[in-house]
């Protein structure tokens, strides 16, 4: 077995890591690790929870310690990732790890005043973890010059493509410096990344834990074919009998979010929601206290769960299906993290089926069916040889499910019809990269999160 030693790791760093109370690297630090050493890009194929940010980030410490730089602090390594959580998850990651070195690293991102984060970049950094928005801002404001970089890290790049982060990354990219380590690492592999992957890596070592690998079989997974009026009362049931302590409820809308929250709190089931239209205060207390376990159930929008990295969770309750299959991969890789296991529920009403389809063509398997339940509805149950994403008719409900991508845009007020089609255009448009279309007005409501 190998062990943190053989991968070259100095001495300070060996030290941070069994403080942490590792003692076997993850397959994805066994992999990255020796040639991030040796000055090579890598390209990881790995999720939040398989142990990527160690990955990285002890090879970053180690050479910068190598090749100190003496004077004044310029920011050497710049690791951008999609959300807050993730970002300032990152930073504690760096926190942990850097313990016994002279480097300074600071977090920066939307959605708080910039006044403390300008403070900290004036005194100097070595580490900066951004959010693409409040990087670019405070580039264009003249508080930070990325020109000296010598590792850049773009970590969750599926998701930064997603959320329409494109022509940011590519904003970023052309203020590097040309000489410089890159590492790419994202969930999922689909066309786009390796695209984005081959314009900014050279000759770059291929990491793959792949998501397929991890829908571990620790994760108890379940699917239950219900009508959409009976989600809410089957998870009361299902919370209660299981008697979760810890558990995520993923929904599709913020507004689907809130409305759950109050739902089970009339089920005197004490929970909190988490989204884009959350404030960071709420954002960071409903984390806090979900961590210290006096929430037991956090309700989340995919985008706003990324990069929540909380090791005991129990349950992932699917409420509604994702329409994006890897997102299904993603939300049940909540649970079983370090060694544990855990149970994935996932509630399909007539109208998910094709998801379903999709979910199941991904990672390879069919999910176990529950049908030992009051609700059971067969009317939810693909029909053979249906095709992923498409709607199932002649259910109770014809209507196609809404996209989850623009989940962190908006404000939260309700939208209307024009603003909803113009939301939806800007999704189409977003892929397209056409500049003057609404990708732009898109990429600026995310910035304004993050
Ligand atoms: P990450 O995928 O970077 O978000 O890490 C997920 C979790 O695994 C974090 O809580 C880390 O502290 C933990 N972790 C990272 N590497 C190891 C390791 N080698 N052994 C045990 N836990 C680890």
């Amino acid at each position: 077995m190998t062990d943190f030693q053989s991968l070259g790791l100095s001495k300070t760093l060996l030290k941070a890591v069994a403080s942490e109370g590792y003692t076997t690297p993850t397959p994805v630090q066994e992999q990255s690790i020796p040639p991030l050493l040796s000055g090579r890009d890598v390209l990881g194929v790995a999720q939040t929870g398989t142990g990527k940010t160690a990955a990285f980030a002890l090879p970053v410490l180690q050479i910068m310690e190598r090749k100190k730089t003496h004077g004044k602090r310029f920011i050497r390594a710049l690791i951008l990732s999609p959300t807050r959580e993730l970002a300032a998850q990152i930073d504690e990651r760096f926190a942990a790890y850097s313990e016994h070195m002279d480097v300074r690293h600071r977090v920066i991102f939307g959605g708080v005043n910039q006044n403390p984060q300008v403070r900290a970049l004036q005194k100097g950094l070595d580490i900066l973890v951004a959010t693409p928005g409040r990087l670019l801002d405070l580039i264009g404001q003249g508080h930070i010059d990325i020109s000296r970089v010598e590792f850049f890290v773009l970590d969750e790049a599926d998701r930064m493509l997603d959320m329409g982060f494109i022509r940011d990354i590519e904003k970023v990219l052309k203020l590097l410096p040309k000489r410089r380590q890159n590492l790419l690492f994202s969930a999922t592999m689909p066309k786009s990344i390796a695209k984005l992957a081959g314009s900014f890596l050279n000759n770059a070592v291929m990491v793959d834990v792949s998501p397929k690998e991890m829908t571990v079989d620790r994760i108890k997974q379940k699917i239950m074919f219900l009508r959409k009026a009976d989600k809410r009362r089957l998870l009361v049931q299902l919370i209660k009998e299981e008697k979760v302590k810890c558990g995520i409820v993923f929904t599709r809308t913020k507004h689907g979010a809130n409305r759950l929250v109050k739902q089970l709190d009339q089920s005197n089931i004490a929970a909190a929601a988490i989204h884009g239209n959350k404030s960071q205060g709420a954002r960071t207390r409903a984390l806090a206290g979900f961590k210290d376990g006096s929430i037991p159930i956090l309700v989340a929008t995919d985008i706003a769960s990324r990069g929540i990295d909380v090791d005991g969770i129990t349950h992932v309750f699917n409420y509604d299906l994702p329409n994006e299959p890897e997102s299904y991969v993603h939300r049940i890789g909540r649970t079983a993290r370090a060694g544990r296991s855990g149970v994935a529920y996932a509630f399909c009403d007539d109208t998910e089926s094709g998801y379903l389809v999709g979910i199941q063509q991904l990672i390879g398997k069919e999910i176990p069916v529950h049908s030992g339940h009051q609700f059971h509805f067969i009317g939810a149950i693909p029909k053979p040889g249906q095709k992923p994403g498409k709607v199932k008719t002649g259910g109770q409900s014809k209507s196609r499910p809404r996209g989850n991508r623009n989940q962190q845009s908006g404000r939260g007020k309700k939208k209307s019809n024009r603003s909803r089609k113009s939301n939806s255009s800007n999704n189409n448009s977003s892929r397209r990269q056409s500049p003057n279309s609404g990708s732009r007005r898109k990429n600026r409501s995310n910035r304004s999160n993050n």
